[in-house]
């Protein structure tokens, strides 16, 4: 069965409970509606999800940026897998390369992480890719195994299926920079070698894996044209729903 394109905004540290409503109402009233043919979600901060859930349009599902691998406990400042399930969450982002090098998260604990989403029944977006050192090094495809070989270890070639891998190279986010989609395609083709190895051909070909690092509306298209790419894991440029739209539009187009 063909993949569908998934088009998921990560909004980082950016909006209030207002201005999160306000890109909901904003989307939902677009004279543009979203593309029926792609799927949707966007992962805001903690303390705008209560009140985003129902201010969605029904298309756009609710991710998280991050969750704690503990059920519950004394982890002052976290939250858990189980309470982003219990506010309506779907997709967590998980390793995304602002918490493995901002914060230190250890492969390890992504690990643990991608393994609480998937027991809180949501589903994991597994972040991987390169720093400009290790892309100089020509370490890329070295890096993006060992993460995804580490991030997907305990879940089941099932679970494997239904989850989302981003391979996002981290001088490409927020950088302005990209790699070429040719290049970006090469990478996540030898990803989904990887998975296929280790956990069989029907999970590889079922894993979306999407493309992210500075995409934009006017460059979103040739990535999405390639056939492994399966859509993108956006940040600044979704953090406004006109480009957001545009952003659906271009990849609906693009799949077509
Ligand atoms: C991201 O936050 O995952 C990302 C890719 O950011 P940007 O699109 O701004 O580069």
């Amino acid at each position: 069965m063909a993949r569908r394109k998934f088009l998921m905004g990560n909004w980082k540290m950016y909006k209030t409970v207002g201005e999160a409503l306000a890109f909901a109402t904003a989307i939902s009233e677009s004279k543009t509606p979203l593309p029926e043919s792609i799927d949707y979600a966007v992962a805001a901060p903690f303390t705008a999800l209560y009140a985003l859930r129902s201010a969605l349009p029904e298309n756009v599902l609710l991710g998280a940026q991050n969750a704690y691998f503990e059920q519950e406990g004394a982890f002052t400042g976290e939250v858990s897998a189980r309470m982003l399930a219990d506010v309506g969450v779907k997709y967590v982002i998980v390793g995304h390369s602002e918490r493995r090098h901002v914060f230190d998260e250890s492969d390890e604990w992504i690990r643990k992480k991608v393994h609480a989403v998937v027991q809180a029944g949501m589903l994991p977006v597994l972040c991987v890719g390169e720093d400009l050192r290790q892309r100089e090094l020509n370490h890329t495809l070295r890096v993006c195994e060992r993460q995804t070989l580490s991030g997907l270890a305990e879940l089941t070639p099932e679970q494997v299926a239904s989850s989302v891998i981003a391979y996002e190279p981290v001088w490409a986010i927020g950088s302005g920079q990209t790699p070429s989609p040719d290049d970006a395609e090469g990478v996540i083709r030898s990803i989904r070698h990887v998975v296929e190895q280790e956990k069989g051909s029907v999970a590889a070909n079922s894993i979306r894996i999407l493309y992210g690092g500075s995409v934009k509306p006017g460059n979103i298209a040739g990535f999405m044209q390639q056939v492994n790419i399966d859509g993108s894991l956006v940040g600044g440029a979704s953090l406004d729903p006109a480009s957001f739209v545009d952003l659906a539009v271009a990849t609906a187009g693009a799949a077509q």
